[in-house]
């Protein structure tokens, strides 16, 4: 280890390029998806991916609330992501913060742009996304779970919206960073593709990396969304398949 100030840096990536839990710079964490895992929801999802654990619930096509953001046109969609204050090690303050509502507004923009909105005006299509364990892409993860449950809560989209966050760690550019490597690392380029266009409808970047190094991102985040996408659709195959999610067969 090294250190940065008070931080001890932990070393990230090894002369063999292997990183701090063993992957290579091209390989995902491994990610687990269920379909229709709540009751009482109209579509829902719960997502595994590293050790990040994020339930989504979808309500809707319903009234909107507050009145005044109906549109005559289209259902207006609202999702609102939050991490739940056990979340995360050091306690987070409960609530919507600053990071929460701009992280909710870019999911809800990237949704707008595969759902079929204009198929039920003056409606809303609410998304929740609770990020109940966060070790880095949760927004990521967030936008996984929400379009699976999306899609269990037969809501007519383009596409499945896979996403994941490229960054630099220690000079090389890597696929789906987990904590150390967000903190540590150089650059995060969290981004969410629609599979069959290949258009991206979510790219941020925080960091820096020259535009070589962003190319090979965006080949690597590319083919990372492809690699998920297949989850993506097997989890809704196996939910279709069994009909019950997450429930034990015959539970209430
Ligand atoms: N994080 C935290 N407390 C916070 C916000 C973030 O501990 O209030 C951690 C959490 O593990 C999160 C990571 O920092 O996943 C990276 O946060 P970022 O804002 O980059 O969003 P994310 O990568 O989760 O989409």
């Amino acid at each position: 280890m090294g250190s940065i100030g008070a931080k001890e840096v932990p070393v990230l990536l090894s002369p063999e390029g292997r990183r701090i839990d063993g992957r290579r710079l091209d390989e995902l964490r491994a990610l687990k998806i269920t379909a229709g895992a709540l009751h009482e929801a109209d579509g829902s999802a719960y997502v595994e991916w590293g050790a990040n654990k994020v339930m989504a619930a979808v309500y809707g096509p319903r009234e909107v609330h507050p009145r005044h953001l109906q549109q005559n046109n289209k259902a207006i969609v609202q999702c609102r992501y939050n991490m739940a204050a056990f979340s995360v090690d050091e306690r987070k303050r409960p609530g919507l913060d600053r990071r929460s509502q701009e992280i909710s507004k870019v999911i809800s923009e990237a949704f707008e742009s595969v759902i079929f909105a204009e198929e039920y005006p003056r409606t809303s299509i609410d998304v929740y996304i609770e990020v109940l364990q966060a070790n880095a892409g949760t927004r990521c993860a967030g936008i996984v779970a929400a379009s699976v449950a999306l899609a269990d809560a037969g809501i007519p989209m383009v596409d499945l919206l896979p996403a994941v966050a490229v960054g630099k760690v220690a000079g090389e550019i890597a696929l789906d960073l987990k904590k150390e490597e967000d903190n540590f690392g150089e650059a995060d380029l969290p981004m969410a593709l629609v599979p069959q266009s290949g258009r991206l409808v979510l790219l941020q970047m925080e960091g820096h990396m020259t535009a070589p190094e962003l190319a090979r991102a965006l080949e690597l985040g590319v083919r990372g969304c492809r690699s998920i996408y297949e989850t993506m659709k097997q989890a809704l195959r196996e939910r279709y398949a069994t009909g019950t999610g997450a429930e034990p067969q015959g539970a209430a």
